[in-house]
């Protein structure tokens, strides 16, 4: 019998309705699993252990009672980016230290609504600018399959609990890569939706026309179970879409007989891209292929700017969104000085780390008098560019598939003193956040040192019901996702 923290969500919610197994044990495997494994891995910041019990019980209730919802007595876990009520959220950062949010992120109240059972927060890259979680105020997460590397970022702590079985499934947000590079580093199913899929509310805000809140999971069903429950139009986020949320369940087993999926050479042809990494990709496309799905060729010639523009516009976006930390509305103060000027200087000095600022710098620089035309606003037409490389693509193509990243998690520390060769790894990512458009990345194999790789299937916008067919038909056909981690206690 395999152990009930192993369980993914659609086995896990079978044994729960037919009353073999009970949400409080479920939930207590998972927790001990925590505090077996996250001493080694760390990828928690706040396990809410106490909390977690009683929604357990009170899903135990539930299913007594005939009264359940989709995710009833899951256990769930959540990237620290995202509003918890009552619950600390850092962001990963000094400045939000101790902060409490006094309301719930509209994914946190939906899956509170379906009756998930909340686990904890999880670790991330300093307000998730980064590819590696070292840029955590906190702590470095550690890749389950190898815990001398990296487990990718920013959304590092939700791939690597849920690749060690300590969580069923997590939430992790996409700005430029960070649900899809994470996932593929550590093995799992991470899928970021079509800008505007997922309401933002309560999600602290990066670069606001590319966040996006998405799903990491064992399998893909598990990720289009997460997806069902958190999207939907919301009000309070004017850039969330009234678009009708589909059944992404019944999209699953749609397969791909007859779909056409792009091939952009350049993606793997790139100076810098590992030919494993590269082989293993093309061997997934021809399973694809063998499935019925047929290749065609495209050009994305736009995608090769896709980092230059993105590391404007993002810290661009970076540098207005973080203003607001000043030492007077939220977290963190330097009260050293009665001085005002002095107070917000100390404040920020202090609440925000070295990558943070060096954002803040770029983005300020970049957007100050004079400069805007020569960075903002060239960095935005380039945008317009790859979104109709993009556009032009889907003409001749229903999915595009690529490499997720160029390499395999590195060594932690790899890139200390180079974050421009950080920056690159998010070359295959961050043009579909420019772009809009969804992406996943499923399991597609492991490298020579048995680090797992990822095949990344993008589509056009609100088809994420033809991503999920197409990863689902190409897991089902594989045994990649099966395969777990070794971790030593
Ligand atoms: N690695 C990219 C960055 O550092 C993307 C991060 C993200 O998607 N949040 O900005």
């Amino acid at each position: 019998m395999t152990h009930l923290y192993e369980l993914t969500i659609a086995q896990a919610r079978d044994l729960l309705q037919r009353k073999e197994i009970s949400s409080v044990a479920l939930t207590q495997a998972v927790l001990d699993r925590i505090a077996a494994l996250d001493p080694t891995v760390q990828a928690f910041l706040t396990v809410t252990a106490e909390a977690a019990l009683a929604e357990a019980r009170q899903a135990d209730a539930a299913i007594a009672q005939g009264r359940t919802a989709s995710l009833t007595g899951i256990p769930v876990a959540l990237k620290d980016v995202i509003c918890t009520q009552g619950v600390r959220t850092t962001c990963g950062s000094r400045i939000l230290e101790n902060f409490i949010p006094p309301y719930d992120a509209f994914v946190t109240r939906r899956l509170k609504d379906q009756q998930a059972v909340m686990v904890g927060k999880l670790n991330m890259d300093e307000f998730a600018m980064g590819s590696t979680t070292e840029h955590s105020a906190f702590q470095v997460t550690r890749n389950p399959w190898n815990t001398a590397c990296i487990p990718g970022g920013s959304s590092g702590g939700s791939a690597a609990a849920v690749a060690a079985d300590m969580c069923l499934a997590s939430l992790g947000s996409d700005t430029g890569g960070s649900i899809r590079q994470p996932a593929s580093h550590c093995g799992v199913v991470g899928l970021k939706p079509t800008y505007g899929r997922v309401s933002r509310f309560g999600l602290v805000a990066f670069a606001s026309s590319l966040d996006q809140i998405g799903p990491l999971g064992k399998t893909v069903a598990d990720c289009a179970e997460m997806l069902q429950a958190i999207a939907g139009h919301d009000p309070a986020d004017a850039t969330s879409a009234p678009q009708p949320v589909p059944d992404y369940r019944a999209a699953l087993t749609r397969g791909v007989h007859g779909l056409r999926i792009g091939i952009p050479r350049s993606h793997f042809e790139s100076p810098g891209l590992d030919p494993q990494v590269a082989d293993t990709v093309r061997r997934a496309v021809a399973t694809l292929e063998a499935l019925g799905a047929v290749t065609v060729e495209v050009a994305l010639p736009h995608t090769d700017y896709g980092v230059a523009a993105y590391y404007v516009i993002a810290p661009c976006e970076a540098s207005s969104n973080l203003a607001r930390y000043d030492g007077v509305k939220y977290g963190l103060r330097d009260g050293g000085s009665e001085e005002l000027l002095e107070m917000y200087r100390a404040t920020r000095s202090r609440g925000f780390g070295a990558e943070v600022q060096r954002r803040v710098l770029l983005g300020t620089y970049a957007l100050s008098a004079g400069y805007y035309d020569a960075y903002y606003r060239k960095a935005s037409q380039v945008r317009t560019l790859i979104m109709r490389d993009f556009a032009a693509a889907f003409e001749k193509c229903d999915l595009i598939a690529s490499p997720v990243t160029p390499t395999p998690a590195t060594p932690i520390g790899a890139h200390a003193d180079d974050p421009l060769a950080m920056y690159l790894s998010d070359m295959y990512t961050l043009s579909a956040n420019l772009a809009g458009i969804p992406g996943i990345s499923v399991p597609c194999g492991f490298s020579a040192d048995g680090l797992p790789i990822g095949l990344q299937l993008l589509g056009s916008h609100f088809q994420e019901e033809r991503l999920l067919a197409a990863a689902h038909a190409f897991e089902q056909a594989t045994e990649y996702h099966r395969k777990k981690p070794v971790l030593s206690l």
